[in-house]
């Protein structure tokens, strides 16, 4: 359906706002998006920032747009997990199925492309503008230098908050009646180290590979960048025996790569060097709610559902958003109060069932990896999967390579586990897990239409 042009401002010009800038646009809108930060294009960084993981649903959000080609050409796909695992070689372990993999992306280098996009589709972008408060009724918004100085005052038939986990425009939506919001952080804080090139610009360590060094209560990964380096994340506790805390010098910080990380041995004066240049960060899972103001504000990404990063699908979600805030505006044309309502009652419960997928993830990563029965399980499923690829798809599977809603992974992820759950109690397994009795229950408590 064809919608009549609205004059709309994007507060947030990160990954979430610029895409939604170019689908704007391709719309008919009048886009104006506003930063507080100044263009991340004239901003010095040497390409090895921060990377994320794309998976499935951002790539359809992307090439909605046509930008899939265009954007996959500045990515590194990764098949498999490279397992780093004290005194054993490496091992890999595959995604899924042949074809398909994550792909290694520089958030810098993603988001200037990103706002390129943007302006060549004709969006403006107003840098170094925040914006302090949000008339919601009348869908204006106040800028200034500071929360105190002199403000500017702007009005739009419609504003999209897109700007991230510490939303200025949901903090706003908070003081209203009904508003509901919660923020919990763990206690794990994360850091990013850097592993160079080789001389030769080639990488260091297999480039289609997720590599982790999983420690327990910590771990270390690490993901390619296209200039031939690694960025690694270090995840560990802020508090505690092995912790932030711990590491307050360069001598503690060597001990602590030596002891743990043996085989990146070599790597260590960077790391280190990185370790006390970088900062250290915190994570969070914000959910609220509603996230639209009748047919006038709406929030869209982290603004709306900021996720842990441990299933790697903060920025996927935030796209999917789009994409199916797209395809709403197709069916409703001018009704934004009907696309808006739609809008948060679809997502909403797909956020909420990342969100709990995310936390999980970091509690089997942190609490379960030590835990030889839940290896165990893990190994049953996995046999299982490979011989009955269609009778069970792991829940990793439908959330990175499937579109399928995100609640649906949830539910279908808990089923499986009450099935793994009765396996797991029969008699003696940890002897019986390869036998054909364990196949058999399994497949007899399968439902009928499969999972
Ligand atoms: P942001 O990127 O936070 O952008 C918000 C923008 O709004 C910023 O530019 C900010 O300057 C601007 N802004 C804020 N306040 C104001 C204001 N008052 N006025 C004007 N402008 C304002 N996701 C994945 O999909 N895959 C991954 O592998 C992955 N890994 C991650 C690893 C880590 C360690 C972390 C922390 C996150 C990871 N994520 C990942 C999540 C992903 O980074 C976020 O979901 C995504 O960046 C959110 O985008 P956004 O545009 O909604 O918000």
């Amino acid at each position: 359906m064809v919608q009549t042009s609205k004059n709309i401002a994007i507060i947030g010009s990160g990954l979430v706002g610029s895409l939604l800038a170019i689908y704007l646009k391709k719309k008919g809108h009048s886009v104006t998006v506003f930063d507080r930060r100044p263009d991340i294009r004239t901003i010095e960084f040497s390409g090895r920032s921060i990377n994320l993981a794309m998976s499935n649903r951002g790539w359809r959000s992307l090439r909605k747009v046509g930008l899939e080609d265009e954007i996959k050409e500045i990515a590194i796909p990764l098949d498999k997990r490279a397992m780093h695992v004290n005194e054993k070689p490496v091992y890999f372990q595959k995604y899924g199925k042949e074809g398909e993999a994550i792909w290694s992306i520089s958030r810098g280098i993603l988001n200037r492309r990103m706002i390129d996009l943007a302006e060549e589709a004709g969006a403006q972008f107003r840098f170094n503008e925040k914006v302090w408060d949000v008339d919601l009724p009348e869908a204006k918004i106040f800028t200034g230098v500071s929360e105190k100085s002199e403000w500017k005052e702007y009005q739009y038939d419609l504003i999209f908050g897109c700007d991230g986990a510490f939303s200025r425009v949901r903090h706003k939506m908070q003081r209203r009646s009904r508003f509901d919001y919660s923020q919990d952080f763990i206690d794990v804080g994360y850091k990013e180290l850097t592993i160079p090139p080789n001389e030769d610009g080639t990488h260091k360590l297999d480039k289609n590979s997720f590599h982790i060094w999983p420690r327990g209560k910590f771990m270390l990964i690490a993901m390619p960048n296209i200039d031939g380096s690694f960025t690694c994340t270090l995840f560990l506790p802020f508090e505690g025996d092995v912790s932030f805390e711990k590491i307050t010098n360069k001598k503690e910080a060597k001990t602590f790569f030596k002891t743990y990380f043996p085989n990146v041995r070599k790597e260590i004066e960077n790391l280190i060097e990185d370790f006390f240049k970088n900062p250290t960060s915190a994570m969070v899972t914000m959910k609220c709610y509603p996230w639209t103001y009748w047919n006038k504000v709406a929030l869209v990404g982290d603004s709306a559902h900021a996720i842990v990063p441990f299933y790697g699908q903060g920025m996927n979600a935030g796209f999917e958003d789009i994409y199916e805030l797209n395809e709403l505006m197709e069916d409703h044309g001018d009704n934004w109060e009907l696309i808006f309502d739609k809008y948060q009652k679809n997502r909403k419960p797909n956020a909420d069932a990342i969100a709990e997928l995310s936390y999980r993830n970091f509690m089997e990563m942190s609490h379960k990896t030590a835990d030889p029965k839940f290896l165990l399980q893990k190994k049953i499923e996995k046999k299982f999967a490979e011989k009955y690829p269609d009778k069970w798809i792991p829940v990793y599977s439908r959330v990175t390579f499937s579109e399928r809603p995100y609640a649906e992974a949830l539910a279908i992820g808990d089923r499986q586990e009450e099935i793994m759950q009765r396996v797991m109690s029969m008699p003696e397994i940890e002897s019986n897990w390869d036998s054909e009795a364990v196949e058999n229950k399994i497949l007899n408590l399968l439902p009928v239409d499969q999972i």
